[in-house]
C-alpha cells in the first residue's frame, strides 16, 4: 500500500463496517488506549471516534513527551537560567509550566537565560560557539528523541555544556496503563515513533503480565481502524497477542544501531512520570562513565522526584493518563487556551486538550461557513 491508500475512504469505511459487525458479535463495552499524540491527532483530525460503535471507546493517555516530564525539572531549570545559566530547549517544553506557575519562557522576564532550539545538534553547536558561556541541555523525549543525545554524548559534549535529563522509556509507561485498575484497559495500540527505536520485543514482558492485547500502529486513519479491528479479533477469538500493524516501520528487535548508543550511555531507573506515577525503569540516568554531564550533579541540585503539582482546579493530571476528556475540565477554553495554556497538557501539539482544542476551533470555523 503506498501512502495515499492509508487515508483511502472507501477502504475506511470498509473498515468502520468491519468494526461494526466485530463489536456486534463481541457484544461487551471495550476500552482502548493509546500513548502517543500523533495517534490523538490522526484520531482526532479524521474524526475516527464518530466511526466506532457505542461499545468500544479509544482513550488517549500518557503519550504526549511535554506533558510527562515532571515540573520538578522545569523549576529546577528555571532556578539555574536565572543564575545565568543558559538552558537550551524545544519550543513546547519551554511554555510548560512548573511548581510555581511559570515556564522558561515567561521566567525570561525575570532575567532568566533561556534559548529555544530544534535539536541536540543546535544545543552542540551554540555550546561550541560561545566556550565562555555554560549551557544545559533540557533533554526531553521518549525512545525516539533520545538516541541523538547518546549519539552526541558518545561523540563528546563540549565541556561547557550539561544535561537535565528528563527523557523516558515508554515500554514500562504502557505496562503500568495495562496493569492500572483504575483505568480498566481492555487493549493498547502501542506508539509507532518510539517502537521504530525500541522494537516489540521490550513490550511483551507486559504483554506476559497482563495478557492483554497490544497492537503496534501507523499513523495514518487507515492504520489506526486497522489496528482497531486487530485488537477486536484477539478479543473475538481469545487469541491475545503483540501484533503490528506498522509493520513498514516496526520491527521486533527495533532499531538495533539506536539502541545500541542508548545502552552504551544510559540506564533505566524508577522516575516520575508526570500525572502517571513513579514508574520502574521508565527513566533514563547517565552511565557513570557519563554522569559529570548531568547538570543536577553539575549545580550541586538534589534531585526529589516528587509528586508534581498542577494550576488549581485543572485536571491536567486525570486527561494525561485518561481519565477524564479536556472538556471535563473546568479551565478549559476558558482560563485555559492554546493561546494562554494553564497545563501541559494545551501546552503541547501533542497534548490532548491542544489537539482537542484545535479541532474543536476547526469545526465552528466550518459551522460557520455554512451559515
Ligand atoms: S484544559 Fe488546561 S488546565 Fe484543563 S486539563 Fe487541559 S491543560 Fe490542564
Amino acid at each position: 500500500m503506498i501512502l495515499k491508500e492509508y487515508k483511502d475512504p472507501y477502504l475506511a469505511k470498509k473498515l468502520s463496517e468491519k468494526i461494526r459487525i466485530l463489536a456486534e458479535e463481541i457484544e461487551e463495552d471495550l476500552l482502548f488506549m493509546h500513548v502517543c499524540g500523533s495517534h490523538e491527532w490522526t484520531i482526532s483530525h479524521h474524526g475516527i471516534r464518530s466511526l466506532l460503535p457505542k461499545n468500544i471507546e479509544i482513550r488517549p493517555g500518557p503519550g504526549c513527551p511535554v506533558c510527562i516530564t515532571p515540573s520538578e525539572d522545569i523549576d529546577n531549570a528555571i532556578k539555574l537560567a536565572l543564575e545565568g545559566i543558559t538552558v537550551l530547549v524545544y519550543g513546547d517544553m519551554s511554555r510548560s509550566k512548573g511548581t510555581f506557575g511559570n515556564s522558561l519562557l515567561e521566567s525570561r522576564s525575570d532575567g532568566a537565560e533561556v534559548q529555544v532550539i530544534y535539536s541536540i545538534h543546535d544545543a552542540i553547536k551554540l555550546a561550541k560557539t560561545s566556550p565562555e558561556k555554560e549551557f544545559i541541555f533540557f533533554g526531553v523525549g521518549f525512545d525516539t528523541t533520545s538516541p541523538p543525545t547518546a549519539y552526541e554524548i558518545l561523540k563528546g559534549f563540549p565541556p561547557n555544556l550539561s544535561i537535565i535529563l528528563s527523557y523516558r522509556y515508554m515500554p514500562p509507561i504502557v505496562g503500568a496503563v495495562l496493569q492500572s485498575s483504575i483505568l480498566g484497559i481492555d487493549g493498547v495500540i502501542n506508539p509507532g515513533h518510539s517502537s521504530t527505536i525500541t522494537g516489540m520485543k521490550p513490550y511483551y514482558p507486559y504483554f506476559l503480565e497482563t495478557k492483554k492485547p497490544q497492537v503496534f500502529a501507523g499513523f495514518e486513519p487507515i492504520d489506526i481502524l486497522i489496528s482497531i479491528v486487530m485488537l477486536l479479533n484477539q478479543i473475538k477469538n481469545n487469541d491475545y497477542k503483540l501484533e503490528n500493524e506498522y509493520t513498514r516501520s516496526v520491527t521486533w528487535d527495533g532499531n538495533l544501531k539506536a539502541l545500541k548508543k542508548l545502552d552504551q550511555v544510559f540506564d533505566l531507573d524508577k522516575s516520575y512520570v508526570r500525572g502517571v506515577a513513579h514508574i520502574e525503569e521508565s527513566g533514563f540516568t547517565l552511565k557513570d562513565k557519563y554522569r559529570h554531564l548531568d547538570a543536577y550533579l553539575k549545580y550541586g541540585i538534589r534531585k526529589k522526584n516528587s509528586n508534581d503539582h498542577f494550576v488549581y482546579g485543572a485536571r491536567c493530571g486525570e486527561v494525561i493518563i485518561g481519565l477524564c476528556e479536556p472538556t471535563e475540565c473546568p479551565l478549559y477554553m476558558k482560563e485555559c487556551t492554546p493561546h494562554s495554556p494553564k497545563g501541559p497538557t494545551m501546552v503541547s501539539f501533542e497534548g490532548t486538550c491542544r489537539i482537542w482544542s484545535e479541532h474543536a476551533i476547526i469545526k465552528s470555523i466550518k459551522k460557520i461557513q455554512k451559515v
